[in-house]
């Protein structure tokens, strides 16, 4: 799958439709209102009456996805999900709109709206060995972390210039080599209890954490075991010891902010990191594979089997 593919395959609203009602639902719509297999299609095609005599209500295969209620077509939709996941930096909503032809507004909406989608369900916990580490992606939060008003919030930026290193919005990331998953979350600075925060919720007890020299990792996880490497020391590997794979990710998500999307708000970090933790996870697949993925989990958030294998059908039979 390419662009020129994906441009015929979506050429017409009924088309998109049936592609979503094959990935969704693999072929047969099922009711989201009592889960009813049985339907009639209405509307020419377009949308399904429930079969269900005491449901018999109208749905379309919208419903619930991401692209309810939205003004814009799937011929708009579907593009753009396919272009914000094959760029391996980003489209900012500028180069998106001139794209699909729809105003930057609609487009900033559209990249929205399908970061919220690839959000990743991170529940089960990673073991074996880990590497953490944290950044500060933008100078520009101060404002929003001590919750001042703008006016206010220049005052004390002047006063706390020296501390200006402590206001910025704060990214921790748990990198998993075994698997090559990157985990990562967005926080108003970085503190102790965000870190063990941090590894409690994704981290096996037992396991082993890879960290840089950084004295905020002393003592900072009595049930695992900690090894690091002195950056310092102009050490980057010792003795299988690294955080390199977090500092990559690092590096593909600041090239992407600066380079495509120039500043982003503290508000819509985390929107960033689930765009580009997505594209770093999935970053083996093709791009079709990638858009497919997504096609097929339009209700849910992805697991990482489904981010890397494309499988969702597989990937519910072992969890249920
Ligand atoms: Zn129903």
């Amino acid at each position: 799958m390419n662009l020129k593919s994906v441009m015929r395959e979506f050429a017409t609203e009924q088309k998109c439709i049936d592609y979503l009602v094959r990935q969704r639902w693999n072929g047969v719509p099922i009711c989201p209102y009592c889960n009813s297999q049985k339907s009639y299609v209405i509307e020419k095609g377009r949308r399904f009456k429930c079969g269900n005599n005491e449901c018999y209500k109208k749905y379309s295969v919208t419903v619930g996805t991401i692209f309810h209620a939205s003004n814009l077509p799937l011929t708009t939709w579907l593009p753009a999900l396919y272009l914000i996941t094959a760029h391996k930096k980003g489209i900012s909503s500028c180069q998106l709109a001139r794209d699909l032809e729809i105003s930057q507004k609609s487009a900033w909406f559209v990249l929205h709206r399908i970061r919220k989608q690839l959000q990743q369900d991170n529940s089960d916990l990673l073991s074996g060995t880990v590497e953490i580490d944290e950044t500060y992606m933008s100078k520009k939060f101060a404002s929003e972390y001590v919750g001042l008003s703008p006016e206010k919030s220049k005052a004390f930026v002047k006063k706390a210039q020296p501390y200006k290193h402590k206001m910025r919005g704060a990214v921790v990331a748990i990198a998993h080599p075994q698997t090559g998953q990157i985990r990562a979350e967005a926080f108003n600075a970085k503190t102790l209890d965000v870190i063990k925060g941090m590894v409690n919720k994704n981290v096996e007890i037992g396991s082993t954490i890879h960290t840089d020299e950084a004295l905020i990792y002393k003592n900072a996880f009595p049930d695992y075991t900690r090894k690091h490497v002195n950056h310092w020391r102009r050490e980057w590997v010792k003795d299988g010891v690294t955080v390199n794979h977090v500092e990559n990710f690092f590096g593909v998500m600041k090239r992407g902010v600066v380079g495509i999307y120039h500043q982003i708000s503290f508000k819509h970090l985390q929107a960033y990191i689930n765009e580009f933790s997505y594209r770093y996870n999935s970053r083996k697949t093709t791009d079709g594979n990638r858009f497919e993925t997504v096609c097929t989990n339009l209700e849910g958030r992805l697991t990482y089997k489904q981010l890397v294998y494309g499988k969702s059908e597989e990937n519910n039979q072992e969890t249920t």
